[in-house]
């Protein structure tokens, strides 16, 4: 049994986290933090103020889906603390992806950061790194729900890198938004990155190519969080056998 605790353990993800390792054989949810929810339950947990919570529970491994304000200290206690981190919180910067190496890498305990635990979103990205090396110019659009803490998502952030590592060449399209600026979206390692939030949508994504005569668009749409949960239980496995810091749920697969 793995005995693992919960950051951000009443919002959204966090609850649905708290159910899925609830429900499975080989994990026991230990601890549950989330401090505006001091002294609820979630699936049976009740709910601490503060991280230290983790410690006096034994917990194992902790799995952060909190605030891009909050992870970066959640994760520095963690591995301060001898307890894995896994990571689904987005809004990490590279300077933080490096900061985490170096901790991980550093002492016992172990990262791991994905900034879509949803299998179809991972082989979105793979498919338009392979698109990517076949066409002219590629744009991403994408759609999240109106409470959404970061833009550009992570998703997106992490579609446009690969797709300028598969080309390694100029992306940068034409711009034309200086009447309107942001119209042309951000650009993202010379990828145009366009974010749509709106209520009624949860998490959805395009990469549009284009070429002489013709388009692709690659889509993945998420409809269910439950969409996140066999990923994230298959990081909380796996945390703590990788050494240092693992990036990216692909690869687990
Ligand atoms: P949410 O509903 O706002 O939940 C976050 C929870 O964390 C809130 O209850 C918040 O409390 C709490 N919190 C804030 N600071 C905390 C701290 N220091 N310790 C413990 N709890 C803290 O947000 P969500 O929709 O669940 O999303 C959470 C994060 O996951 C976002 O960054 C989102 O982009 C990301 N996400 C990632 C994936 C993925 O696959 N990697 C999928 C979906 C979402 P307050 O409301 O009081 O601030």
């Amino acid at each position: 049994m793995i005995r693992v605790g919960v950051l951000g353990a009443a919002g959204r993800m966090g609850r649905e986290v708290c159910a899925a390792v609830a429900a499975a054989e080989d994990l026991e949810p230990a601890v549950a933090v989330d401090p505006a929810h001091v002294g609820e339950e979630v699936e049976g947990t009740v709910v601490h103020g503060t991280i230290e919570a983790l410690g006096t529970a034994g917990v194992e491994v902790a799995v952060d889906f909190t605030h891009p304000t909050a992870v970066m200290d959640d994760a520095r206690w963690c591995l301060a603390n001898g307890i894995h981190v896994v990571i689904g919180t987005t809004g990490l910067t590279p300077g933080d992806l490096e900061e985490l190496r170096g901790l991980a890498e550093a002492g016992v305990p172990n990262a791991f950061v994905a900034p879509n635990f949803a299998i179809g979103a991972v082989l979105m990205i793979r498919f338009a790194a392979e698109a990517a090396r076949s066409f002219d110019a590629a744009e991403v659009i994408e759609l999240h729900h109106d409470r959404k803490a970061d833009a550009p998502s992570g998703t997106a952030i992490a579609t446009a890198r690969a797709i300028a590592q598969a080309r390694a060449g100029d992306w940068t399209g034409p711009g034309g938004d200086d009447a309107h600026p942001g119209a042309r979206g951000a650009d993202v390692e010379g990828v145009r990155v366009h974010g749509v939030r709106l209520p009624g949508l949860l998490a959805h994504q395009e990469v549009l190519f284009g070429g002489p005569g013709q388009t692709l668009s690659i889509r993945h749409d998420t409809t269910d969080r439950s969409a996140f949960m066999p990923g994230v239980l298959m990081a909380i496995r796996a945390v703590g056998a990788r050494p240092g810091l693992t990036v990216g749920l692909d690869a687990l697969l």
